[in-house]
């Protein structure tokens, strides 16, 4: 199925992608979005929500924002981007406003904005980006970019899911990826869809990543459910099995403190015992499907101890993703931009998670930069002769998908490989991973029709991983969410470190130092 050819084409259905395709369109494109799943419900904010990193024009407070969050981060941010997020986030999410989303009103009638709500925010961006004229492509996952002669990313090809898998290819005169990170099907609320496809896809076109040695984020879920708001364990006491306090220092602290316990195997329980009663309908209105899990099962999460896991999430709340070169958020590929997740968050949130706000500001103002960049670079462009680029998973083969998921999954999901780094780890884990890297590319992955979609996210899980670990291993020191056995934390600031290549990977220092 060939569709007319298009300006901006725009890979995703995020927050990301909504906010990207408007923008594009804003700025006079013709605008294809095609997403893996149904855009306005895939992916984790649709399916929950998103605090935001939110603060009003406030010369002060904002700069006292930026400042804080730039050594939260490991002095690895940039503080010019950072400003710029606060600013456009503010200004985006008075467009949500006038989108007619719901925001909660406090006693003194102010409107209160830093929180949304997954479904509202998602159901109010797609009616919108519909009524701007885009066409919108559902359950139209994308497989590969289509390169022009000169190597411009100019479109791509990929299935149609409720259509039997049939092909479909869309030429573009410029692509913003918003395919998400990558949390490895591990289970984490919502991210199903975050397999990596879009990583995997820029990189064939020679596109570089940054930051993936930051990408072993975990969050505690109640053993229930899969549900990984972190907001709710600010309010909890941590038991032992026994029932015994475990003693954590803060927040922050309880993550390490519990994982290592979870780690050593032993069971770990919380109760949200810190609530003042009055809070708990309000925390139970804002994240319902936190209580649904417990709820069936008869737990009262503020009077029981529940059971806890911890759940990886990766690049979706990792900071890890493709290189960003400019304020347009172009990557090293001429013709693609990216946004959200899939790209490098360390601009705003360092070496630390962004979870927690800074995740959700970047998705708007990223996608809004990168909307207008690609249909900056491709309004009036002429579109010459374009081929399909790519190939690992998508050639039917002998490997199971199934198998290379679980064989990728063994490396990178339990705490004691991907948390708890060690050098020996990492390198073992490496080893194994870039022989099924081997075999995947020599062998090829069995499936045809919509099962091709499958083998190529198990090819760009496996490509993820082997950056993630690669970047870990060629860092010197441990910073921010990575820590490796041995190694000092730095409290100076080091430089980004980048990393790409599919069958010859490579790491490097990133050139320019970042601003202090
Ligand atoms: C449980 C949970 C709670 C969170 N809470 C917060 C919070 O409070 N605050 C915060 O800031 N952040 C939070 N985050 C992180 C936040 O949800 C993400 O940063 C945000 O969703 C990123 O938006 P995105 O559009 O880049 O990616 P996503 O929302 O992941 O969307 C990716 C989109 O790409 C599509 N896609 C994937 N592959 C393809 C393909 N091959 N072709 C076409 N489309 C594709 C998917 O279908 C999906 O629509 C949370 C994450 C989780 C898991």
């Amino acid at each position: 199925m060939n569709r007319p050819d298009t300006d901006v084409l725009v890979l995703g259905g995020g927050p990301a992608a909504a906010w990207a395709a408007l923008a594009a369109a804003g700025a006079g494109a013709r605008v294809v979005l095609a997403d893996k799943g149904y855009c306005g419900t895939s992916g984790p904010t649709a399916s929950g929500g998103n605090n935001l990193w939110y603060v009003p024009p406030d010369a002060e407070a904002r700069a006292r924002a930026v400042g804080e969050r730039f050594e939260q981060g490991g002095r690895l941010a940039d503080r010019r981007t950072m400003a710029r997020v606060l600013d456009e986030t503010y200004r985006r999410v008075d467009d949500l406003a006038s989108f007619g989303y719901p925001f909660p009103v406090d006693e003194d009638g102010v409107e209160r904005r830093a929180s949304l709500q997954g479904p509202e925010y998602m159901k109010r961006m797609r009616r919108r980006v519909h009524r701007s004229g885009v066409t919108i492509l559902d359950h139209h996952p994308a497989l590969r970019l289509l390169v022009d002669d000169w190597g411009v990313a100019a479109g791509a090809a990929g299935i149609a899911r409720q259509k039997g898998g049939e092909t479909w290819t869309v030429r573009a005169g410029a692509v913003v990826l918003a395919t998400g990170g990558c949390a490895f099907l591990s289970g984490a609320f919502g991210t199903n869809v975050d397999t990596g496809d879009g990583h995997l896809m820029a990189a064939e076109l020679g596109a570089e990543l940054s930051g993936m040695e930051f990408s072993s984020a975990y969050a505690f879920s109640p053993a229930h459910g899969s549900h990984t708001k972190g907001l709710m364990m600010q309010f909890a006491t941590y038991y032992t099995e026994q029932g015994v306090p475990i003693d954590v220092p803060d927040p922050l602290g309880a993550r390490v403190r519990v994982a290592e316990r979870l780690a050593a195997g032993e069971k770990v329980y919380a109760r949200l015992d810190k609530a003042p009663p009055r809070l708990h309908e309000a925390m139970r209105h804002a994240q319902p499907n936190y209580f649904l899990p417990l709820d069936k099962a008869g737990i009262d999460p503020f009077r029981d101890r529940y059971e806890l896991r911890m759940v990886l999430e990766g690049t979706v709340r990792g900071t890890g993703g493709l290189r960003i070169t400019g304020d347009d958020c172009a990557t090293t590929v001429p013709g693609l931009y990216a946004a959200g997740d899939v790209a490098t968050r360390e601009l705003v949130s360092g070496a630390v998670s962004g979870g927690g706000a800074y995740n959700g500001a970047w998705a708007i103002s990223s996608g809004t930069w990168a909307g207008r960049g690609a249909a900056g670079f491709a309004v009036g462009r002429a579109r010459p002769h374009a081929v399909p680029a790519g190939r690992a998973g998508l050639r039917p083969g002998l490997l199971d998908a199934a198998t290379v998921i679980r064989a990728v999954q063994d490396e990178m999901l339990p705490l004691d490989r991907n948390l708890f780094r060690t050098r020996d780890g990492l390198r073992g884990s490496l080893a194994s991973l870039d022989a099924l890297w081997e075999r995947i590319t020599s062998q090829g992955i069995a499936g045809t029709g919509r099962e091709r979609l499958r083998a190529r996210s198990a090819a760009a899980m496996t490509a993820h991983a082997r950056w993630s670990y690669r970047a870990a291993l060629a860092r010197p020191e441990s910073r921010g969410m990575h820590r490796l056995e041995n190694l000092p934390q730095l409290p100076r600031y080091e430089h980004r470190r980048l990393v790409g290549g599919l069958d010859e990977p490579w790491t490097a220092v990133e050139p320019e130092e970042a601003p202090a």
